[in-house]
């Protein structure tokens, strides 16, 4: 009989499939390595391990011929068919407790999708390296202690502790109940006979938590505040998702709407995590919220990994309700989730600036959508990609027009930096001298914007042009005084600044553009009976020195406050009457997109620093390019203005919110090699975007506007489309399996925020 042909065994006496010999079953899990191999790996979990392997928990695997054991994330467990190749099995199980839910797993495998990242990656990125250390052993220093076992012959001072640790307790409570001495708790839990079950300090304060609820609650909300807070209070009491956007200019309330909504969601005994820029991790931040609620968890980057840890294990054990942080807050593990806040939602460093280069706004959306509760963007100037789903009907947005008690808004005075006489005394303009000394004589303080740091920008031969550069970048050395040292912004480094032109020996070496350093020392010469600071990176390296600056400037120590963006942010001294912008189109020119509602966005949040108070304040704007929309709309409050100008634009460009962009960096010492290698991904892009539908565009290669940084060439390219998730696909089949040359780095960078 041919073999194509059935036999009656065949149809009617088949075994079926399951009980053939050959075919056996088993448990596989699916793993994911933090590095290396980005495609998830299935191995066969062996009997003994069956019940500590689960999703969420590290796992030890070997790897490749050598078998060497790598840890790897387990993302599934399954009951499976074991494939014709046997399977390698599980060697061992790292952690004692998934350090991942279901809801965290899921998250990042579609954050890996989201911005082309390996889920490796992503997985490292969401837990804190405290966390994950703690698992190999390390002990946290915020510790309490419970007794387990004695060790074998303990001395007098152990026995005594080990008694007085019947119950939790931290190490000086133990010292102080036993009378023996730190070094002794600590011995103790070195040897294991104490083991840490949790940090103290967030749980003592818990008890405070009650009776600071009501601390500085206005009696009314204006109708504005309270139309918004009742959409989102709407939201959670349906437990429905919905993204509202608070546009309200600085000083009307959205912070109070931020602190009655997580009011609410934690009379709901549920938690609230808020997220504010880096910069904006104040003291005046943090205190706003913990006079509301006490126990808040504060996650800013220069927690140690050990302090970090311990905040995260209250957060999961729900013992801390309000969470506010950075960017990375959003991954803080919250049992019973109620509400996400994001203040100055337009800031780009919502965008992590390294791999995976995810964007919080969008992280937070997924959480939120999952958890079916509200969340919340707040902003005076909202990113245009805000902007664009509210107008589309996908977000609602609340707008908070005035200022809380009706306080005007500043007037803005524009200064033509084109005409003669505005420069004539440096860098500030007889007008904004002007200003200054109205705000002074009336009692008022000063803020002054300048957003670029050192004394002179540049430094330049007056006899043949030449320009000194830093030798590792091409980046204009910025000079700092004192010692005249001449350092690059990009890379660091720190040469000194020669007398003489090293190109042609002429002793004319000019010191061009004013940084903060020279605006301070001017400012300090006009006015000589002002007290004078300045608030930058180079004077706030110390821990501390930013809470001392602002705390001597809100108890009216210093008259006139000179600094970069830095203090531009939420910070509200209402004894501000004159704000003065230095030089407003700084960042207007720079080759990218953004530039514009950069600069808009910028000059309107400094500009909202004046007049808080009764006495009311001014704005002097100085700018070469005072009909730009940017300039006009911060100059008339009305951001909107330069949203309506700059959408079109936008639009008619294919340009976010209205297209998508993918930007690569490629890197490297050999300049030829780089730009090969970045038109070899044109080449293949072009390719790939061929055949699809219509408004596919591949830009570049060409050298990026940083062309060297750290002696490494940098050229980039760009895809842009109308639709997110088909540019992926282009970009992901036209490198897959790409072998990239030796000395060459590069990096995807899916709807990038920095364009340097
Ligand atoms: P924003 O976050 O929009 O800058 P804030 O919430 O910080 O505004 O409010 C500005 C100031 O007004 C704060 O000092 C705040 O305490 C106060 N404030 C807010 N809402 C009210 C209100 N309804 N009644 C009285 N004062 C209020
Ligand atoms: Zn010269
Ligand atoms: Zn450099």
């Amino acid at each position: 009989m041919p073999p194509d042909q059935p036999t009656q065994r065949d149809l009617f006496d088949h075994r079926p499939a399951w009980e053939e010999d050959d075919v056996r079953r088993g448990t596989i899990a699916t793993v994911v390595l933090p590095d290396g191999i980005a495609k998830p790996l299935d191995y066969l979990v062996p009997e003994a391990l069956a019940a500590a392997v689960e999703p969420g928990r590290r796992v030890r695997v070997p790897l490749g011929k050598a078998n060497q054991m790598r840890l790897a994330y387990c993302v599934a467990v399954r009951s499976d068919e074991l494939p014709q190749q046997p399977l390698k099995s599980i060697a061992g199980v790292e952690d004692d407790r998934p350090l991942l839910s279901r809801r965290m797993l899921d998250l990042t495998e579609w954050m890996a999708e989201r911005w082309m990242a390996r889920w490796g990656e992503v997985l490292e990125a969401v837990l804190p390296a405290g966390v994950r250390f703690r698992q190999q052993g390390r002990i946290s220093p915020l510790l309490v202690a419970s007794g387990l076992a004695s060790p074998r012959s303990p001395t007098p001072g152990q026995a005594r502790v080990l008694a007085a640790a019947m119950e939790p307790a931290t190490a000086e409570q133990l010292a102080a109940a036993s009378g023996a001495s730190r070094a002794v708790v600590a011995r103790l839990v070195k040897t294991g006979h104490l083991r840490e079950v949790g940090s103290v300090e967030v749980a003592r304060s818990a008890r405070g938590q009650r009776a600071a609820i009501v601390h500085d609650r206005p009696a009314a909300l204006s109708p504005a505040q309270a139309g918004a807070l009742a959409a989102i209070t709407g939201c959670m009491r349906e437990s429905r998702h919905e993204t509202i956007v608070l546009f309200g200019v600085t000083g009307s309330g959205k912070t109070e709407v931020y602190l009655q909504a997580v009011e609410e969601t934690v009379s709901y005994g549920r938690q609230a995590i808020v997220l504010v820029p880096e910069i904006s991790l104040t003291p005046q931040t943090c205190d706003r919220f913990r006079a509301r609620f006490g126990t808040v968890a504060v996650l800013h980057s220069h927690l140690t990994p050990a302090e970090r840890h311990a905040q995260w294990r209250e957060i999961a054990a729900g013992r801390v309700n309000v969470v506010v942080g950075a960017r990375s807050a959003i991954f803080a593990p919250t049992p019973r989730l109620g509400l996400i806040v994001i203040d100055e939602e337009h800031e780009s460093s919502f965008k992590q600036a390294t791999a995976p280069r995810y964007h919080a706004r969008e992280v937070a959306e997924w959480i939120a959508r999952a958890e079916r509760v509200p969340l919340v963007l707040g902003s005076a100037t909202p990113a245009l990609e805000t902007f664009a789903r509210c107008l589309s009907g996908e977000w609602r947005m609340c707008r908070l027009a005035d200022r809380v008690g009706g306080a005007e808004l500043p007037a803005v005075i524009t200064v033509d930096l084109r005409e003669r006489g505005a420069r004539s005394r440096g860098a500030v303009s007889p007008r904004l001298a002007a200003g200054i000394r109205w705000a002074l004589d009336a009692g008022g303080q000063v803020m002054l914007l300048l957003n670029r740091r050192g004394f002179a920008t540049h430094v330049q031969c007056q006899a043949c042009g030449h320009a000194m550069n830093c030798p590792q970048c091409d980046i204009a050395l910025t000079l700092h005084q004192p010692g005249s040292r001449g350092i690059c912004h990009g890379c660091g480094l720190v040469t000194r600044v020669p007398a003489d032109c090293p190109e042609c020996r002429s002793p004319g070496l000019v010191q061009r553009g004013t940084g903060t350093q020279r605006l301070e020392e001017q400012v300090r010469r006009t006015f000589p009976d002002a007290a004078v600071a300045r608030m930058d990176t180079d004077t706030m390296r110390s821990r501390g020195s930013h809470e001392r600056t602002l705390d001597a400037f809100r108890d009216r120590q210093i008259d006139i406050l000179v600094g970069t963006q830095m203090i531009a942010k939420g910070l509200d001294f209402p004894n501000v009457m004159l704000v003065g912008v230095v030089n407003a189109d700084a960042a207007l020119h720079l080759a990218d997109f953004r530039a514009a509602e950069r600069t808009c966005q910028l000059v309107t949040q400094v500009a909202g620093r004046s007049g808080r108070g009764p006495l009311g304040g001014r704005v002097v704007v100085q700018t070469s390019t005072p009909d730009h929309p940017a300039i006009r709309a911060a100059a008339a409050h009305d951001y909107e203005a330069f949203v309506r100008s700059e959408l079109p634009i936008r639009e008619a460009l294919l340009y976010p919110p209205y297209g998508h962009v993918i930007r690569f960096v490629v890197r490297g010492a050999d300049e030829r090699r780089v730009a090969e290698w970045a038109g070899t991904l044109v080449d293949r892009l072009r390719a790939g975007a061929e055949p699809m539908a219509g408004g596919v565009r591949v830009l570049g290669p060409a050298p990026a506007p940083i062309p060297r940084l750290r002696e490494r060439f940098r050229w980039h390219l760009q895809v842009h489309g109308p639709d997110g998730p088909a540019l992926r696909q282009l970009v992901q089949r036209a490198t897959a399996g790409l072998k990239t040359p030796d000395g060459i780095a590069w990096i995807v960078d899916v709807d990038p925020v920095e364009m340097l």
